[in-house]
């Protein structure tokens, strides 16, 4: 995943525990999605202008749908480098042992087929029909099932078909077997690991990304926070969930957190370190005082953030865990599919 990943900014590359961190989703609740929520296109602007990056949203993996079908990288200026001869064959050195490394990565991060799609039992993907070989690299992912056959997929076109239902049902769409528990988590682990670079997760037939989708990507992010923490949900039981549910939820979450039996100031100090010194403390506010707000999108936004806060505040995935599972308890008491799937955490 290193070279696709990481084009530019090798500076990105940090441990998969730390990506968490990696890319600052503000605390700030403006009324669109945060600009940056998805990558830019990494062409050049123009055979006219091509000292200059263009400014378009990556739809189709790392270029925009201008540039999808002949693209032409776009290389920033950088002060030329005059090596000597022992830094040229150091880099030269480095430079291969990444390129052997690339291809295990790959197989370590995206499965078994990824490298070689001929290896795959299935030849064209199950949601565009496109054949399986013309998959963009970042976005294959693989693996071999209990009679040891290796299945290539689109990862958006899985992610597409499983992200509404609970891990149960995660079964192979061709053989209908189910996946096992840890090649579901290698799944999400990828899904996630796409989401931190800004990759779209969802297949992008327009060139242009509508407002929805942009949302859709920041319900997607929270989502896949929670999925890595342990806690599977889909986003459409938080879509679906009506106003009343969701001003509940805040007020649950609010009830829980300022019930010192529940929610002691040790473990909140847990949860969000910074907890006295924040710039707009959480919970500030019950849910009945927040009643102006008639508008599904709002609270939906409000939760989103709390949310956020909660679970990403420290950087110990321990208590970031104490943090999901405050929420997924108030989740519980207003969805219905996250008691089913979570009633032990309310009993
Ligand atoms: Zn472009």
């Amino acid at each position: 995943m290193i070279d696709e990943l990481h084009p530019i900014k090798l500076h990105n590359l940090a441990p998969i525990g730390a990506f968490i961190n990696m890319y600052s989703l503000s605390k700030a609740m403006s009324n669109s999605p945060k600009p940056d929520s998805v990558r830019y296109c990494v062409n050049i602007k123009s055979k006219k202008h091509p000292d200059v990056r263009c400014p378009n949203r990556a739809t189709q993996g790392e270029y925009c749908g201008f540039h999808n079908k002949n693209p032409t990288r776009f290389i920033p200026k950088t002060p030329p480098l005059i090596p000597q001869k022992p830094i040229q064959q150091s880099a030269k050195r480095i430079q291969k042992a990444w390129r052997r490394a690339i291809p295990l990565l790959r197989f370590r991060h995206q499965g078994p087929g990824t490298n070689d799609p001929t290896l795959s039992t299935c030849d064209s993907d199950i949601y565009t029909f496109d054949p399986i070989i013309k998959v963009p690299m970042m976005y294959r992912w693989s693996y071999a099932d209990s009679k040891k056959n290796i299945w290539l997929f689109d990862i958006r076109s899985l992610w597409m078909m499983y992200e509404t239902v609970d891990t149960n049902e995660f079964l192979n769409p061709y053989t209908r077997e189910p996946i096992s528990k840890e090649t579901q988590e290698s799944f999400r682990r990828r899904c996630a690991q796409l989401r931190a670079h800004k990759y779209i997760l969802a297949h992008n037939e327009g060139h242009t990304l509508t407002p929805d989708q942009l949302w859709q990507q920041r319900i997607l992010d929270i989502i896949l926070r929670l999925d890595n923490l342990g806690y599977h949900t889909c986003v459409s039981w938080f879509e679906n969930l009506p106003i009343q549910k969701l001003a509940d939820f805040y007020g649950i979450m609010y009830q829980i957190w300022n019930t010192p039996r529940l929610t002691p100031t040790n473990l909140k100090k847990e949860i969000i370190p910074n907890l006295e010194t924040q710039e707009k403390p959480i919970f500030q506010k019950s849910a009945s005082a927040y009643r102006t707000h008639t508008e599904k999108r709002w609270w939906q936004k409000h939760l989103l953030d709390t949310i956020e806060t909660l679970i990403t505040s420290s950087p110990n995935k321990g208590s970031q865990t104490q943090g999901a599972i405050l929420v997924i308890r108030a989740y519980a008491f207003v969805s219905l599919e996250v008691r089913r799937s979570y009633h032990w955490l309310i009993s």
